[in-house]
């Protein structure tokens, strides 16, 4: 990191990935080595913030997917990886942790020029915990254990926790790096070589990801990276049938074909993390000072293109005028503008197809009969920048309340009794985040049990750890990111029986 977080990235830095990034077209990082792609295919990669190209990546299929499934397969099967030992691989990602924190304010400058998100946040979210993560996993790697079981009759059973093999990871790009990690760490734990598909429009951190896997003494491939379209390298992911599971982040109509695919093709395994339209809930005891902060980090941090952002705000009628107007001074001070300035507190959205998305669901509330209370415009003349926006008297059947908008968009919804929220807050096929602001802690907790959803926050929101579990209830998916529970997903158990009679 640079001697002071608070000033821009160094322009020698910008220039150096400039260059770097815009040499065309890229290729894919295939056995440690780049890999042309077979065709001529390529998508251009964009700076969301200025709407200039940054890169022209290769557009890899079936054939790509092919080969990278078989480097990571020998790598599993018979290379110099399967001889490690847990410990071989906890040292590895210690390596790997320290050589993302000496090339942080590079891999966060490289991100906040191709997703658009702030440094300041880059800085002091993305890339610290990208390398908290691998140092938690590294602490796992030797303690993958099974466990001895001793039925009934002359045996003796032990289990043995195994890898799953080749595993395919598909990720959105809100966090490129970040999901990416949240992927790896716990398959490389796990004994598990892999293969990764990139989100279209945020790719390079993923390829930059790689090289260093490979300079942190990573063998041939053991992580391999494909970047390209989803329904051409990321189906041809989930179809393959000797990838055995893949784990998948994104939109729930798009798990529902990973899902299709794995069901139809080796009925490998899956693990969904999906979107959501979460409750975040102030009771009428709540600090409104903390309550406030914590429903602008909600519903802000990162543009909202956050899964589990608070878009749907519950008020008590008591605490709805002083509490809205707090709020929306509070939304119209953040700084909204160019990303790379260590200041800004809200970048751009990642493509002008999010941009187009959030400004035509601002529309929709307004012709539903929402008021507009802050925002509800772009935010200067050049890059995706919307204005943060707060929309009053949402009712719950309209879209803006029912569906995820993934941007800077809250609606307030009043309520009269604990019950009615609960049942409200429920209301959703989602179930992935929620919030609770109180100072009871009765309330607080018999809400939590009431909450559908996977997570919930008690006088905080979107605060996250390597050790704490993460995951959806509901069409906000299955399986649980990070944490212990993390291993499960890329683990399987094997039960082994000894007769110990004649
Ligand atoms: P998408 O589902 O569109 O894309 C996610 C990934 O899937 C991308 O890499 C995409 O490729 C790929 N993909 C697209 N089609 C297919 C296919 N047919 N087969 C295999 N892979 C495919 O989601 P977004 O990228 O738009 O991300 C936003 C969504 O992700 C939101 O719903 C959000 O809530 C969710 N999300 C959930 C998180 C969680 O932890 N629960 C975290 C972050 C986001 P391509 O890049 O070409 O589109």
């Amino acid at each position: 990191m640079p001697a002071s977080v608070s000033a821009r990235p160094e322009s020698a830095l910008l220039e150096q990935i400039k260059n770097r990034w815009s040499r065309e077209p890229l290729q894919h990082f295939i056995d440690n080595r780049w890999v042309e792609n077979s065709t001529r295919e390529t998508f251009e990669v964009v700076n969301p913030a200025t709407e200039e190209r940054l890169a022209v990546c290769a557009s890899g299929g079936k054939a790509e997917i092919d080969r990278a499934v078989s480097a990571a397969r020998k790598a599993f099967e018979s290379g110099p990886y399967r001889k490690w030992s847990g410990r071989d691989r906890g040292k590895f990602l210690r390596r790997l942790a320290d050589l993302v924190e000496k090339h942080a304010e590079e891999l966060a400058t490289l991100e906040c020029l191709n997703n658009g998100k702030p440094i300041a946040e880059l800085r002091a979210v993305d890339l610290p915990m990208t390398v908290e993560v691998l140092h938690y996993y590294s602490g796992w790697a030797d303690k993958v254990h099974g466990e001895t079981i001793q039925p009934p009759g002359n045996y003796f059973v032990y289990t043995r926790r195994e890898p799953m093999g080749v595993c395919g990871s598909i990720t959105a790009w809100n966090f490129p790096l970040l999901l990416t990690s949240w992927k790896f760490g716990p398959a490389i734990a796990g004994g598990n070589t892999m293969v990764h598909k990139p989100p279209e429009q945020a790719p390079l951190s993923s390829l930059r990801f790689a090289e260093l896997c490979r300079e942190a003494g990573l063998p041939d491939g053991v992580f391999n990276v494909v970047t390209g379209l989803g329904e051409t390298a990321g189906e041809a992911l989930t179809r393959h049938p000797d990838v055995d599971k893949v784990g998948f982040t994104g939109h729930y109509q798009t798990g529902q074909l990973v899902m299709k695919a794995a069901a139809e093709s080796n009925l490998k395994r899956v693990s969904l993390e999906l979107g959501g339209k979460s409750p975040n809930i102030i009771l009428d005891d709540a600090d409104l000072d903390l309550a406030v902060r914590g429903t602008l980090t909600g519903i802000f941090f990162n543009q909202g293109e956050v899964c589990c952002a608070g878009s749907r705000l519950f008020l008590p009628k008591k605490l709805h005028d002083p509490f809205l107007d707090r709020l929306v001074s509070a939304a119209n001070a953040r700084k909204v503008g160019d990303p790379l300035d260590p200041k800004t507190e809200q970048g751009a959205q990642i493509s002008q197809e999010q941009f187009d998305k959030i400004l035509g669901y601002i529309e929709k509330g307004k012709a539903e009969g929402a008021k507009l209370a802050s925002g509800g415009a772009r935010c200067g003349e050049r890059g995706y920048f919307v204005r943060p926006t707060i929309f009053d008297g949402v009712q719950d059947e309209m879209a803006i309340a029912r569906e995820e908008i993934f941007g800077p968009v809250i609606s307030v919804l009043p309520y009269e009794s604990l019950d009615e929220v609960a049942q409200r807050a429920n209301a959703t096929c989602y179930g992935l985040g929620a919030a609770v602001f109180t100072q009871n802690v009765q309330k607080a907790h018999s809400l939590a049990a009431k909450l559908k959803s996977g997570t919930v926050w008690i006088n905080c929101y979107n605060a996250f750890d390597a050790s704490v579990p993460f995951g959806g209830y509901k069409m906000s998916g299955f399986g649980r990111e990070l944490g212990q529970h993390a291993l499960e997903l890329y683990t399987q158990v094997k039960a082994v029986w000894l007769n110990l009679g004649s």
